[in-house]
């Protein structure tokens, strides 16, 4: 049986396709085909499709809103499990603990709690990832990150749903134990505070204004490319390496904000890959500093 038929016995009803360029389907619009892509609806979609991944001895790769993701230009040869989808992305309320599945937006997580007095998710309200994803990497910003008010994560792991509370998920800057163990997210639970609904979605609204104003949100990118080194600023010290408007192809350091690289249009990955090592190997050369990507790199990204 070929793969998309067993895929469709094994999930009836789930989008299978094939051939699907990661151009499309991540935030740097690079990256060449995934040879299949299969939309997930539920946790019995995602046990379904890794158990047809290791019957036919294929590889998998977990897709959020691929807003922090490099393939490279040669694509992935086994099968992704898309998680943003419509179909799994359901947020639920109770009292004041929120529910979410993986393909839910951190956006939307935050504005339904928003909008029922709830605070807690105002840091993380504009980035651009799924609630899967961002448990992922831990994601964060302006001081918050999405575990600070997590109580436990539902996740598959050989095959079997477990839950894993906080402290046993291991969340650290932008770590934690499904990137260690390679799990996939299901969903999560948060209890959040009650809080002046005014006050919260004033604090959201001043967090995006400072992203428009201090990040180069007219262009594709992936966020911050780099890792934060410990005791220094990526952007910093690539602006203090001279680094600021660097290309290479259609990637660029960009003049707006130095940790961010761009495709200024027609980039291809490995464009990216080579202006990281060039980032890389000045900012070393200068500082000392070895910058570590907070991109994950699928395909020809090693650190040099
Ligand atoms: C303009 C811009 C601004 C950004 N700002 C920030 C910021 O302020 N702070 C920050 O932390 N990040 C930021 N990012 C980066 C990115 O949005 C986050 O890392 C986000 O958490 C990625 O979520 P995603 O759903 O897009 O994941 P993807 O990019 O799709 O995947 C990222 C990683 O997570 C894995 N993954 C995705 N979903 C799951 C799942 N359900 N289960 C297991 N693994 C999974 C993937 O395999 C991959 O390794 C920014 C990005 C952009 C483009």
């Amino acid at each position: 049986m070929d793969i998309i038929s067993a895929l469709h016995t094994a999930a009836p009803g789930m989008t299978v396709e094939e051939n699907i360029p990661f151009a499309s389907m991540t935030t740097l619009k690079v990256g060449g085909p995934a040879r299949y892509l299969a939309q997930i609806r539920s946790a019995d979609d995602a046990k379904a499709v890794q158990r047809c991944a290791a019957e036919n001895g294929l590889s998998t790769l977990v897709v959020g809103n691929g807003s922090n993701l490099l393939v490279s230009d040669e694509g992935f040869d086994g099968i992704v499990l898309l998680m943003k989808n419509s179909d799994f992305s359901g947020i639920s309320l109770w009292d004041d603990v929120l529910c979410c599945q993986a393909g839910a937006s951190m956006a939307a997580l935050a504005r339904t709690a928003a909008e029922n007095g709830l605070t807690g998710l105002e840091t993380v309200s504009g980035i651009p990832g799924t609630a899967g994803g961002g448990i992922y990497m831990n994601a964060g910003a302006y001081g918050g990150q999405i575990s600070d008010h997590i109580t436990s994560v539902t996740l598959l792991r050989n095959g079997e749903i477990v839950a894993y509370s906080k402290e046993e998920m291991d969340f650290s800057y932008r770590h934690s134990r499904a990137m260690t163990e390679d799990l996939l997210v299901l969903g999560a639970e948060f209890t959040l505070e009650k809080g002046d609904p005014d006050a919260i979605f004033a604090a959201m609204k001043d967090y995006n204004g400072r992203r428009r104003e201090k990040q180069p949100l007219e262009y594709p990118s992936a966020g911050s490319f780099f890792k934060r080194p410990d005791g220094f600023y990526a952007g910093a010290l690539i602006e203090q390496s001279g680094l600021k408007g660097t290309a290479v192809g259609g990637a660029q350091v960009s003049e707006k904000h130095a940790g961010f690289l761009i495709n200024r249009g027609g980039a291809t990955a490995k464009d990216f890959i080579d202006l990281m090592h060039l980032v890389q190997k000045t900012v070393f050369d200068k500082f000392g500093v070895r910058l570590e990507n907070e991109v994950r790199i699928i395909g020809g990204g090693e650190q040099v």
